[in-house]
């Protein structure tokens, strides 16, 4: 299967995913998301899709992301068969994704119309597949200047908020997509990742369509930070290109073509490790582990609370709650548990966790 979100923080997400889902869903605001910003068509859609590893967003030269698309991906047992479900049409599940892209395409001009029509109302699509880590994504609607179609006169200043309204959170992690064969140094990407994130703690730049930059130039020192530097870094990527979406080529060969890209080229083959959707992967794994570290030390204080609290409850009402206290028990086990082994993960004891 071709390279997405997972491997190592999987199964630590997934019990982290339990113990929050038992704390209530107050705790789920934690739960990290990501957010891809940049102006239209610089490739937002096409990175998520190949992190994701599925084709099933609606990509193009036009404006095709229309509505916030909140994309939760949730990971299910190994060999289990990958389906998407709308929170607009509950109990169907979608198991071919064509048909996902279809129904995203069809919500979005139930809300926004026909005529390039811009809608804050989110489309709410979950995907469940043994290959991806849980994890919230969003697909945003891109910058646009010139109100094409059904757009009002303030359509600019419209998709800055709507965006900002979704980066602006501390626990979202902002992929900041700035295509190559535009001016990188006049990024909107960058420009408006630094207005939700000034100190760069949780943005990423990504930099596409580096296939087709005017010949004689590349973005090597854009990519080492030397032109706006970014305390996360950049990763360049290829995705797949307008004809190659109507040649209906696949995720699998374009990852392949992507990596070829890379290393044969004269000016990135000495920084392929800034290059590449696995790459890219990589870096938001490692940026997550972060982030979970951070707030375990917190969520361990409040199952403790918890415990407290439910154990005064069992002195005072006798048997009734002792299966509640035990739970409370069994979860402080389990989070020590894997927040020792996530410390020696992030310390490099070991690579892998090994999934009791
Ligand atoms: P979005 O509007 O930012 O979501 O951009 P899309 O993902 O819809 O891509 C816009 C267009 O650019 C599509 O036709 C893609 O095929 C094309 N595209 C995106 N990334 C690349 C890239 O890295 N190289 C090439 N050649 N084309 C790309
Ligand atoms: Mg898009």
């Amino acid at each position: 299967p071709p390279p997405s979100l997972g491997s190592s923080v999987i199964p630590i997400s997934n019990k982290l995913q339990d113990i929050f889902a038992q704390l209530g869903s107050r705790s789920t605001m934690e739960i990290p998301q990501v957010a891809v910003v940049g102006s239209q068509s610089s490739g937002k859609s096409s990175v998520l899709e190949s992190l994701v590893g599925r084709d099933f967003l609606p990509r193009g030269p036009e404006i095709c992301t229309r509505r916030p698309l909140l994309l939760q991906l949730l990971q299910t047992k190994p060999n289990s068969e990958e389906y998407g479900e709308f929170l607009h049409l509950p109990g169907k599940s979608f198991y071919d994704f064509t048909e996902i892209r279809k129904e995203i395409q069809a919500e979005t001009e139930r809300e926004a119309g026909r005529n390039k029509g811009v809608s804050d109302k989110q489309v709410h699509l979950k995907i469940f597949s043994p290959n991806v880590l849980d994890i919230t994504l969003v697909d945003l609607p891109g910058i646009t200047k010139v109100p094409v179609g059904d757009q009002p006169s303030d359509i600019e200043a419209r998709i800055r908020t709507m965006i900002m309204s979704y980066i602006k959170i501390p626990s979202c992690l902002i992929l900041a997509v700035t295509p190559a064969n535009s001016d990188l140094a006049n990024s909107d990407a960058l420009q408006i990742a630094g207005n939700a994130d000034p100190d760069g703690y949780r943005t990423i730049g990504v930099i596409t369509k580096l296939d087709i930059m005017d010949r004689g130039t590349n973005a090597r020192n854009f990519l080492l930070g030397k032109v706006i530097p970014l305390r996360l870094g950049y990763v360049g990527v290829v995705n797949r290109s307008q004809e190659d979406i109507m040649l209906n080529r696949s995720i699998k060969d374009a990852l392949v073509a992507e990596e070829k890209f890379f290393r044969s080229h004269p000016v990135y083959s000495d920084i392929v490790d800034r290059c590449g959707i696995p790459q890219l992967a990589k870096k938001l794994n490692q940026i997550l582990v972060q982030h979970i570290k951070a707030i375990l030390p917190g969520l361990k204080s409040r199952i403790s609370a918890a415990l407290v609290s439910v154990a005064k409850e069992h002195s005072s009402y006798g048997e009734i709650t002792e299966s509640k206290a035990g739970q409370g028990a069994l979860l402080l086990n389990i989070l020590s548990k894997y927040s020792e082994a996530f410390s020696s993960m992030i310390e490099g004891k070991s690579k892998e966790m090994s999934t009791s």
